[in-house]
């Protein structure tokens, strides 16, 4: 067995034992998603998606089923040993750093050479070549993504999980980031899971859709199936 999967996963909030039964985000969900391959988890606000995503990066507790990687079961194992990257909506760059320091941050056991040679590398992949030296405090609401994302991909994580990583970028921004991100994921052969709401997104980025409501998986499409006639 390898990639993820993931098992029949319950996610739940608050609640206690006796009376309360809490808040349910995510009642019972199972994917695999194979190496190499990115699944997008769409769905509406509220749906779960979050939930998920951060109980597969072992930031919140799975109460019923599993997470598996590559055959080994994730339970007990805290979120820095999983060997996952993670990318958020607001990519949190260190603002002390520039963008050099910023990309080296998961790499920074490596000799200085092979470093250096590793962030122009992700630089040029992510079409912020010659970037190294500027302060992230003058990068525009793009840039900073771009360089989240080499970030997260500087350590070759085995898994990157991506939460609505562009919704906060305007629309136009948006349309173009997701192309390029569905570009370096696949120029990277990067496995992915990316939350996000919107459709279009989801089938720009992703070669596989879980369509998620109210907690559960409706159905698991490709982009292609979704045109074709019934
Ligand atoms: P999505 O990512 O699809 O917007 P979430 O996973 O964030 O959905 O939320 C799913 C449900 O869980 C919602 O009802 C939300 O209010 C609830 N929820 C999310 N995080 C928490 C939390 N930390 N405490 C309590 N309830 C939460
Ligand atoms: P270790 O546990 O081996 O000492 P780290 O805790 O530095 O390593 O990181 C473990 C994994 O978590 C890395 O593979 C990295 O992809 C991911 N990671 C940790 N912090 C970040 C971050 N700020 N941005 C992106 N990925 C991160």
């Amino acid at each position: 067995p390898s990639g993820l999967e993931v098992r029949d996963v319950v996610v739940r909030y608050g609640g206690d034992a006796r009376r309360d039964p809490g808040t349910t985000a995510v009642a019972g969900v199972s994917f695999d998603v194979a190496p190499g391959d990115v699944l997008a988890l769409l769905g509406p606000s509220g749906c779960g998606k979050s939930s998920l995503l951060r109980a597969v990066a072992g930031l919140e507790p799975v109460v019923a089923g599993s997470v598996r990687f590559a055959g080994s079961d994730l339970g007990g194992i805290p979120v820095h040993r999983r060997g996952f990257g993670l990318m958020f909506q607001e990519g949190q760059l260190f603002p002390h750093r520039d963008v050099a320091g910023n990309v080296a941050y998961g790499i920074s056991g490596l000799p200085r050479g092979d470093r250096d040679e590793r962030v122009r590398e992700l630089l040029d992949v992510v079409g912020l070549a010659g970037y190294e030296r500027r302060a992230t405090t003058t990068l525009s609401g793009g840039e900073r993504q771009r360089v989240a994302l080499a970030r997260s991909l500087a350590p070759r994580p085995r898994l990157l999980l991506l939460d609505e990583p562009l919704s906060a970028l305007d629309r136009g921004l948006r349309e173009r980031l997701a192309l390029d991100l569905g570009g370096v994921l696949r120029a990277t052969g990067t496995t992915a899971v990316f939350v996000t709401h919107d459709h279009d997104e989801a089938f720009t980025v992703a070669d596989t859709v879980a369509v998620m409501d109210a907690g559960e998986l409706l159905q698991v499409a490709h982009p292609e199936d979704l045109w074709r006639a019934p």
